[in-house]
């Protein structure tokens, strides 16, 4: 079975580059029928946070991506990791390390003068004496010392590295006994039965050396697919100015993660010039082998109109329900089509969105000033005065055209013409002199609050 998984570390927040691979390991896993797991890579207790783990979570929630099986925290399986450590020492594919980090100090400063790489010399490798008392010693893997070692990566083709660059006897348990990074990512996807590992290309150098572990272990090795990285326009590397990092600060800009996904689906990866795909046309399009090889542009604009583009053609009761995260609940609006359908096309993001649902369905407690300087001159009040004792006397009407039709009639009869009426209404209605068209604002918001809303203004005044 095809296995993919995403692996964050809870330093910080979920950002963008991450929720791309996980959406792509996603939609790779769950197109092939396979799994796709969720990781939390918590070993390093000194820059990781539960709070961190937390909000990881609840902002992949938010995407709506869904995980298989429970979550793996890597801070449970300490136990695990030092059975291999043990294994490895017990087979002799790792030993004690007992150089002092003055003796280490000395070492990297002597191979930077030389202007070689700092890397470990191999010291204690075929140590056989008695070791230093004083000194706690860390777990270093034997690594090949020469030659070279190389993958097909699903996006960059063979990668190869010179052993001499990349690699030495690298440290896989600390002092303390807690394991390293690279040591126990290969563990975890050995154990977890990972297949694939899509992952962003920063993690290209950390390959050969979780390439090391599997060997030394007998795992078989996962294929690798190193996404490039998302730049911002001027191709250099992302940063918050370039546009929000965290995952959720989307979410506070009114942006749907439906969108969101789309937008990211598209940072390294295209089908023709196609830019909108639903679920299922990811599902049934991506393919992690035609990644891009190059890193994508982060592009601010191209989000917002795709953001748009969903506004306009999400399902009525899916947007009812993103906006009970924006703290409006319109479940019990009776209208909510008809509302949604009549201001959709005109927002821009979801912050956008509710604040044309509230003008509309609460009563206005100010009014704009500039719109009644403008519309409410003259006998303006006095005419929307006379239209809403024509309402009441009509009694209860609820479509649009009825509304229309009482105004027509009303306006015919005094000679005058639909800007007469239409900006007051609007003012009465929303508080200004914009809304989308009169009468579905009329019919959306009912007779009874037209009723009231136009006697507030007309009665109470501005
Ligand atoms: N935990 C790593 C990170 O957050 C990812 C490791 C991996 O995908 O192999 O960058």
């Amino acid at each position: 079975m095809l296995v993919t998984r995403f692996a964050p570390s809870p330093t910080g927040y979920l950002h963008i580059g991450g929720l791309r691979t996980a959406l792509y390991s996603y939609l790779w896993a769950k197109k092939n029928g396979g799994k796709f797991l969720l990781r939390i890579e918590d070993t390093d207790l000194k820059r990781n946070s539960k709070e961190a783990a937390i909000a990881i979570e609840e902002a992949f929630k938010w995407t709506g991506l869904s995980h298989d099986d429970s979550i793996t925290y890597q801070s449970n399986r300490f136990d695990i990791y030092k059975k291999y450590v043990q294994q490895l020492l017990d087979e002799g594919k790792a030993y004690y390390c007992y150089m002092s980090s003055a003796q280490k100090d000395e070492l990297y400063e002597k191979q930077k003068a030389n202007k070689e790489r700092t890397k470990y010399d191999g010291r204690y490798r075929d140590f056989e004496g008695t070791p230093p008392n004083d000194i706690k010693p860390v777990v270093r893997i034997k690594s090949p010392l020469e030659g070279q070692i190389s993958f097909v990566d699903g996006v960059k083709g063979e990668v190869k590295f010179d052993v001499k660059d990349v690699l030495d006897d690298f440290v896989i348990a600390r002092a303390d006994g807690t394991p390293l990074y690279n040591f126990v990512v290969a563990i975890d996807d050995a154990l977890m039965g990972v297949t694939e590992v899509i992952r962003g290309d920063d993690h290209l150098s950390n390959t050969p050396k979780q390439m090391v572990v599997y060997e030394a272990l007998g795992f078989d090795i996962p294929k690798f697919f190193h996404v490039p990285m998302i730049l911002n326009p001027s191709g250099k590397k992302l940063s918050k100015r370039d546009g929000a990092m965290d995952v959720m600060d989307y979410k506070k800009d009114g942006i749907l993660p439906e969108a969101l996904l789309n937008f990211l689906i598209r940072l390294g990866w295209s089908n023709g010039d196609q830019e909108i795909f639903s679920m299922d046309e990811m599902l049934d399009l991506f393919n992690p082998n035609d990644i891009n090889k190059s890193a994508s542009a982060y592009n601010a604009e191209k989000l917002s109109w795709i953001n748009t583009q969903y506004i306009k053609s999400l399902h009525v009761d899916r947007l009812v329900e993103v906006l009970k995260d924006y703290d409006l609940d319109l479940s019990c609006f009776e209208k909510r089509v008809e509302l949604i359908d009549l201001l959709r096309d005109r927002a821009k993001d979801m912050n956008e969105l509710k604040s044309m649902v509230n003008s509309i369905i609460i009563e206005p407690n100010n009014y704009d000033e500039k719109a009644v300087e403008k519309f409410l001159k003259g006998d303006a009040l006095e005419i929307l005065g006379a239209f809403n004792e024509e309402l009441k006397a009509k009694g209860e009407i609820t479509l649009a055209d009825e509304f229309k039709e009482v105004a027509n009639k009303f306006l015919e009869s005094r000679g005058l013409k639909l800007k007469h009426l239409a900006q007051p209404i609007r003012i009465a209605i929303v508080g200004s002199a914009v809304s989308p068209s009169v009468f579905d604002v009329l019919s959306i918001v009912g007779f009874k609050d037209v009723v009231k809303r136009i006697d507030k203004l007309v009665k109470v005044g501005v």
